[in-house]
């Protein structure tokens, strides 16, 4: 299952972690990812922390390959029509 980190402030993806043999590291720990990447967004500046479970989401992964939903329901209409 594909892991992002995003910063909670702009939402800008810090990390992605897609499959696993994707790196030699693995799935970095948040803490892990701050000491790597440093402790403040590269996009907004605002200091990174470590989230709790709040700030956790799963939710299905849409990578920048897959048709977008919009496209599908274009189809469709087109077909009624
Ligand atoms: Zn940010």
């Amino acid at each position: 299952m594909p892991v992002v980190y995003r910063c909670g402030s702009c939402h800008h993806v810090l990390y992605e972690f897609l499959k696993v043999g994707q790196d030699s590291y693995g799935l970095p720990t948040p803490s892990e990812l701050i000491a790597k990447i440093g402790d403040h967004c590269p996009n907004c500046g605002k200091k990174l922390r470590l989230p709790t479970m709040e700030n956790i989401r799963i939710a299905p992964y849409r990578s920048k390959k897959t048709p977008t939903s919009g496209l599908i329901e274009y189809q469709t209409k087109s077909q009624v029509i």
